[in-house]
Order: C-alpha cells, then sequence, then structure tokens
C-alpha cells in the first residue's frame, strides 16, 4: 500500500512526516543472526553467484575466547559468548563471491547449533569467518552431527582452558572441514555476538560429522550453552546456491 497516496488531501504535513518517519523505520527491520530455516523461505536463483571455495593446508592455534576478563570468577564461569576459536595461518584459504575476495582469518563454535533447520537444532554449529580488504564478512555455517570421526575432531581434540596457553594444532587440509555435499544456503544477517553487527553474508552447508566424544567433550566446556537465540527472518529468504 502505498501510504502517501492513501493519506486524504486535507491531512496536515505534520502526520504526513509521522507516516513517512514509520517508513523509515520500515526500511531498517532487523536482518539478525542466526535464523530458522524453514523450507517455505528457501527459493532458487540460477542467477545467484555461487561461492568459490580456495583452501588449502594450516597450522592452527585453538585459543579460549574470553567475555569476562572483568570478573574475579571469569576463569571457572563460562560466559555464553565465549567460545573455542582456531586461527588460520594469513592466506590460508579464502572464498570468491562474485569478484569479491573474503579471507578466512578464524573457525569457531558454538553448542547447540545456532541455526536451526525446521525448528530443529543440531548438536555443534561452526562458523568459519571470512573478511574482505574492505571489512566486509561472510560466514560460513556448517551444522555438526554425530557420526564417523572427521577433520573437526582432530581440531577439538584438546580444548584450550579459559585461562591459559592456546593449543597448537598440526597442519589441516581446511577442505576437510567443509562436508561433501555442495549446496549451500545464503542470506544477509548479522553477528550472533555483541554488537550484533548487520551485514553479515551467510553460507550455510548441509551437516558435517563429528563423533561423540568431541561433542561431549565440547558441551562438557560450555555446560549452558554458547548460542544466541534464532531471530526473526522479518521476509528474508535464504537462497540455494552451490559451492564450487
Ligand atoms: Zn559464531
Amino acid at each position: 500500500m502505498n501510504l502517501r497516496r492513501s493519506l486524504p488531501a486535507l491531512v496536515p504535513l505534520v502526520l504526513t512526516a509521522t507516516f513517512f518517519a514509520v517508513g523509515t523505520a520500515e526500511s531498517g527491520t532487523p536482518k539478525q543472526s542466526p535464523v530458522n530455516v524453514t523450507p517455505g523461505a528457501i527459493r532458487f536463483d540460477s542467477h545467484a553467484p555461487k561461492l568459490d571455495v580456495d583452501y588449502g593446508s594450516s597450522a592452527l592455534e585453538l585459543k579460549y575466547i574470553r567475555k569476562d576478563v572483568d570478573k574475579t570468577d571469569g576463569c571457572t564461569v563460562r560466559n555464553h559468548e565465549e567460545t573455542e576459536e582456531a586461527d588460520v595461518q594469513p592466506g590460508a584459504g579464502h572464498v570468491t563471491v562474485a569478484g569479491t575476495r573474503y579471507d578466512l582469518v578464524q573457525f569457531h563454535f558454538h553448542t547447540p547449533s545456532e541455526h536451526k533447520f525446521g525448528g530443529r537444532n543440531t548438536p555443534l554449529e561452526m562458523h568459519l569467518v571470512h573478511r574482505s580488504a574492505e571489512g566486509k564478512l561472510l560466514v560460513v555455517g556448517v551444522p555438526l552431527v554425530v557420526g564417523s570421526h572427521s577433520v573437526v575432531d582432530d581440531v577439538l581434540a584438546k580444548l584450550a582452558p579459559e585461562c591459559g596457553d592456546a593449543v597448537e594444532i598440526e597442519p589441516i587440509n581446511l577442505n576437510r572441514l567443509l562436508p561433501p555435499d555442495h549446496g549451500t544456503l545464503h542470506y544477509t544477517g548479522s553477528l550472533t555476538t555483541a554488537p550484533f553487527t548487520e551485514g553479515v553474508e551467510w553460507y550455510l552447508t548441509s551437516p558435517q560429522h563429528v563423533t561423540a566424544a568431541t561433542i561431549a567433550r565440547f558441551q562438557g566446556l560450555f555446560t549452558a550453552g554458547n548460542a544466541r537465540e534464532a531471530q526473526p527472518l522479518n521476509g528474508r529468504t535464504l537462497v540455494e546456491v552451490p559451492r564450487i
């Protein structure tokens, strides 16, 4: 509905200004992450740019990300925005979408998954965070489900303590972090921790396997979880795009 055209001619200017203010607020509708992926929100667009993945090998440094350094009991209390994060060597991996290159910086984990599929969580979710030269963020989200051993088990074999040394990990093939299936779902959302900055490009993959022991180890550290609740789609759709 065109609000301006629907307004009676004699409506005072001040009221017209109010309508336009509402319009401004609507264009600022939150576009937050994570989201609950429902079949009705998925569409196919053959013109959507593909996710071009170019990963190599990298040694990793697994470290605990603290969000409560100011608290005296912070070394033992788990904050729900804290996580285990693996730093990737510069230049070891990048993705390209529509000519823009995003370098892989780090990947980290949440329990339960932040994204839901048909209202259901997976036990863990891995976020591979990429940054462009202009500072734009692209995150590949990988749901992790219980199954056979994968390279993710090697990454999470020994967890870094909240107050202690990082864990050095021998070089891994970064491609093997991703599932064999090459489908992804793309949408535009936000960071899932403060400051929840929007304009983050999300690509959700099919599930990857990890062993039950690894899931239990991670959940044993974050007993109350470290995932944000699903946020409203607010009219957004997820577009099926292949990863190449
Ligand atoms: Zn994350």
